[in-house]
C-alpha cells in the first residue's frame, strides 16, 4: 500500500446521503428504501434546506474540500434534483477549482444524457456499483441491473467526460470459487478504471441474506476462501499498476479518493440527509435516520440531528490510529505530533510493541503501518488502539 494525496486539513468534506434504491440487495443493511420515487423531490428540498440552515452556523468563507453524493443510489435522482443540491452547495460553500466531486451510481440507473448533465454540473468522479459480472449472481442478490448495464454505464460515463471512475466489486460470495473471482477481476481490469473498491461480503444482522442462510437456502460464505480472494486481488492489481492505498481501495497513481481519505484521516466532514454523520469541531453528529421523519423535522425548521456527542482527546487519538492504519501510508509520527502535541509512540507504547512483536505492524522512524499479514486480520487488531477516556493523553 502506498501514499495518498494530502488534502486541505481545515476545510470539511461534504456528503449527502440519498436513502433510496431501485431494489434492496439481500445483503444490504443500509438505511435504504425502494419504491419511493414520489418522495425524491421532497427529500431533495429538505436536504437543500438542511444545507442552507447548517451553513449559517459556519463563518464565511466556508471552504469545502470535496463533495460526494452517496447512498443508497443517488443516480436515481433526476438531473434537476441533483442540480438543486449542487446549486445549494455552491451558494453556501467555496470549492477549490479541482475539488473532487463524486457521484455514486448503479448501472441501470444512468444514461448518456443524464451522465453528461452530471459532468456539466461539476461531478468529476463516478463510482459505479458493479459488484459482479455474473447475471445469475446479480439476480440472486436482488441487484436491479445486469452485467450489460455495467458495460453500458461505463461506456456512457467515458463518453460524458468522466476521467475518474471507480468500480465497486464484491467478493467472498456464497459458493463463489477462486476461478470465478479471478474472472471477475479480469473483466473489471479490462475497463481500465482509475479506481477499484473491493469489499468482502459480510452477512449482516436482519438482512434477507442472513435469513436465507439461517433457513439453509443459501450456504454461508467461506472466510478462508474470501481471504484467498483478497490476496489474489492484492497481487493481480499490483501487477496491473494499481496502488493499494487503503485496505479495500486501489487507485492508479494520482486517483486515490480525496473524499474518502477525509474519513480515514479523521478530518472534518459534514453529512446531510437521513442518517448522515458529521465530524465537526471535535463533535460527532448523527441525523435522524427515517427519511420521512427527517423531512418533516427539517421542513418545520427543526434540527436534523438525532444525536450529538463531544469527542474526547483520547477518542480522537484512537480514531486517528485505527482509521489511519487502514491507509497504506499508515500513521506518521510527525503528523500525529502536529495534531496532538504528543508522540504517538508514547501514547500507544503497548499496542505498538505487541503488534510489532506479532509482525502485524511495520514501525520505523517516520511512521507505523500495517504489515501485509496484518491487513488481512486488521479488524481483530485495531481495537487495541482504543484508549480509555481517562487515559493520560
Ligand atoms: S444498491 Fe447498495 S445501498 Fe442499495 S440496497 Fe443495494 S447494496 Fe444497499
Amino acid at each position: 500500500m502506498n501514499e495518498v494525496v494530502r488534502a486541505q486539513a481545515d476545510a470539511p468534506a461534504l456528503f449527502v446521503y440519498i436513502p433510496y434504491c431501485a431494489s434492496i440487495c439481500t445483503y444490504c443493511d443500509f438505511n435504504v428504501y425502494a419504491r419511493r420515487a414520489d418522495e425524491y423531490d421532497a427529500y431533495v428540498n429538505a436536504v437543500a434546506r438542511e444545507i442552507a440552515s447548517r451553513a449559517q452556523n459556519i463563518p464565511a468563507p466556508r471552504r469545502a474540500r470535496t463533495l460526494a453524493l452517496g447512498g443508497g443510489t443517488p443516480s436515481l435522482l433526476s438531473a434537476a434534483q441533483n442540480e438543486k443540491l449542487v446549486q445549494t452547495f455552491r451558494a453556501h460553500f467555496v470549492f477549490e477549482t479541482d475539488a473532487e466531486w463524486t457521484l455514486e451510481a448503479n448501472p441501470g440507473t444512468v444514461d448518456l444524457e443524464n451522465l453528461r448533465a452530471l459532468r456539466q454540473m461539476g461531478f468529476n468522479r463516478l463510482s459505479l456499483g458493479v459488484q459482479t459480472f455474473d447475471d445469475a449472481r446479480l439476480k440472486q442478490f436482488n441487484r436491479a441491473h445486469t452485467a450489460a448495464d455495467a458495460y453500458a454505464a461505463f461506456d456512457w460515463a467515458r463518453r460524458a467526460g468522466f476521467e475518474n471512475i471507480n468500480l465497486d466489486l464484491i467478493y467472498g460470495l456464497p459458493q463463489q470459487t477462486l476461478a470465478e473471482w479471478r474472472a471477475t477481476l479480469e473483466r473489471a481490469l479490462a475497463f481500465q478504471s482509475e479506481h477499484l473498491s473491493l469489499y468482502g461480503l459480510q452477512v449482516e444482522a436482519r438482512t434477507v441474506l442472513q435469513k436465507q442462510i439461517e433457513l439453509g437456502r443459501v450456504p454461508p460464505p467461506d472466510d478462508d476462501t474470501a481471504a484467498q480472494m483478497y490476496e489474489m486481488a492484492v497481487e493481480r492489481l499490483r501487477a496491473a499498476g494499481y496502488t493499494h492505498y487503503e485496505i479495500s481501495n486501489w487507485a492508479k497513481p494520482g486517483f486515490a479518493s480525496r473524499h474518502n481519505q477525509t474519513y480515514w484521516l479523521a478530518e472534518p466532514y459534514l453529512g446531510f440527509g437521513a442518517g448522515a454523520h458529521s465530524l465537526w469541531q471535535r463533535e460527532r453528529y448523527e441525523n435522524i435516520r427515517a427519511p420521512r421523519q427527517y423531512m418533516q423535522r427539517v421542513m418545520n425548521g427543526a434540527s436534523a440531528f438525532a444525536a450529538r456527542e463531544k469527542i474526547s482527546r483520547a477518542a480522537e487519538m484512537s480514531e486517528v490510529m485505527f482509521l489511519g492504519l487502514r491507509l497504506g501510508e499508515g500513521v506518521t509520527w510527525a503528523r500525529f505530533q502536529e495534531r496532538f502535541g504528543v508522540d504517538a509512540r508514547l501514547i500507544f507504547r503497548e499496542p505498538l510493541a505487541l503488534l510489532t512483536e506479532w509482525k502485524m505492524l511495520c514501525v520505523d522512524d517516520e511512521r507505523v503501518r500495517l504489515a501485509e499479514r496484518g491487513v488481512l486480520v486488521s479488524n481483530q487488531l485495531l481495537w487495541r488502539f482504543l484508549l480509555e477516556d481517562d487515559a493520560k493523553t
